[in-house]
């Protein structure tokens, strides 16, 4: 099937336009046309070549939002015209333990991801930069006509991510929880956890975004510059998430953390994290990780968002503008997650 988006050829140069096959539909395929595409920093990371093994020409994008055009002859989740989403992951292997517990972005044979990996034909998948997707319908997602479309976006990364290791640790009513970053995945955890009834303290090295921060649901905000703000903190949250997407000290963090806390990472730096062993032997406090989510809970967290009508703060931007858009991401100048308005592509 035709596609034409906008790819990297190398790690480098700008995106250009960009035309390329994906498979035809098959039988289980549903065929999404593509309206809304968000910029995740891991787009940055990976056609910057951050991680190392880029496969180029790479057309990024791993939040998807669009409507059916097609469905293959046994689809049964949907119908031309739907409404439907597609996130970090087009296939996994299905029947390993940790697929089987809907745990497929640990798929032990390695999930295939929406671009930038290869699929299990050994063929390279290319993301959301473009006007259409074919994916089987096991891994696109219903959504609620009831939210902004744009807005929903950014749930499909930014939001799975940090719903995820919220729900995994049980944050609720109670619980004291920090969330470091705010950024696209950062203003997400903090939506969320805020809406779960927990004391939610935003870390930020942004003084600009402290009235953001509070009008999105932050109890308290800390600069993370002003050492004494920190410290007040010192011993006392349970579970802190961080979102950052840059080599910081997470020993600042380790030591916030109570008896039995857990420090999260979502955020994925270049550089290996250093930890001094007294920052966890103290307070038999945990260093965790935690990627994207599942299908069937990426579909419990879209359908919270429509019971809750939760949504991503959003700067929509059109593909011609993808360089400016990637520098102020890199800048952490972005309110909070750009999204492409898939319109603006050539038709072309
Ligand atoms: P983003 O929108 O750029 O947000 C990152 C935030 O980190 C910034 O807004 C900024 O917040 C803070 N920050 C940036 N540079 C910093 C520095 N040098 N020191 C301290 N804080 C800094 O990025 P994102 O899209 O949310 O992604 C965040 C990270 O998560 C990326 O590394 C991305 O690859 C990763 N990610 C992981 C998963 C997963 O499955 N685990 C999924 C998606 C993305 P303040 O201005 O508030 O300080
Ligand atoms: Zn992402």
């Amino acid at each position: 099937m035709k596609s034409f988006g906008y790819a990297a050829h190398d790690k480098k140069s700008a995106l250009v336009p960009f035309r390329f096959e994906r498979r035809e539909p098959g039988p289980k395929d549903v065929v999404v046309e593509i309206e809304f595409s968000g910029i995740c920093h891991s787009d940055i990371h990976q056609v910057r070549d951050e991680w190392g093994g880029s496969i180029y020409p790479m057309v990024p994008g791993h939040e998807i939002v669009g409507h059916v055009t097609a469905v293959g002859g046994a689809v049964t989740k949907f119908k031309v015209g739907d409404p439907a989403a597609v996130g970090v992951i087009v296939d996994s292997d299905r029947v390993c333990e940790n697929c089987v517990a809907g745990e497929e972005q640990y798929c032990i044979k390695g999930a295939v991801e929406t671009y930038n990996k290869l699929d299990y034909e050994g063929k390279p998948t290319y993301g959301g930069y473009s006007n259409n997707i074919v994916v089987d319908e096991r891994f696109v997602h219903t959504i609620s006509p009831k939210l902004n479309s744009a807005a929903v976006a950014p749930l499909l990364c930014a939001g799975i991510t940090t719903y995820s290791p919220l729900r995994h640790w049980k944050v609720g009513e109670g619980s004291k929880v920090g969330v470091v970053g705010l950024g696209g995945l950062g203003h997400m955890g903090l939506k969320f956890a805020h809406s779960f009834g927990a004391h939610v303290v935003q870390f930020t090295t942004s003084e600009s975004k402290i009235a953001d921060a509070k009008r999105l649901g932050a109890d308290e905000v800390v600069v993370t510059k002003d050492a004494a703000a920190l410290a007040k903190h010192a011993g006392s949250f349970d579970f802190i998430l961080d979102c950052v997407s840059a080599p910081h000290d997470v020993n600042q963090y380790l030591n916030l953390l109570r008896l039995n806390g857990t420090l999260c990472l979502v955020g994925l730096p270049e550089t290996p994290v250093s930890v001094a062993p007294f920052s966890v032997v103290a307070n038999r406090r945990s260093l965790a990780g935690s990627g994207i989510g599942g299908m069937k809970e990426t579909q419990e967290m879209l359908d919270y968002c429509a019971e809750h009508n939760i949504v991503s703060e959003i700067e929509l931007t059109s593909i011609d503008k993808l360089a400016e858009a990637y520098e102020r991401v890199v800048k952490a100048d972005v309110k909070y997650r750009f999204v492409i308005d898939m319109a603006t592509l050539p038709k072309s």
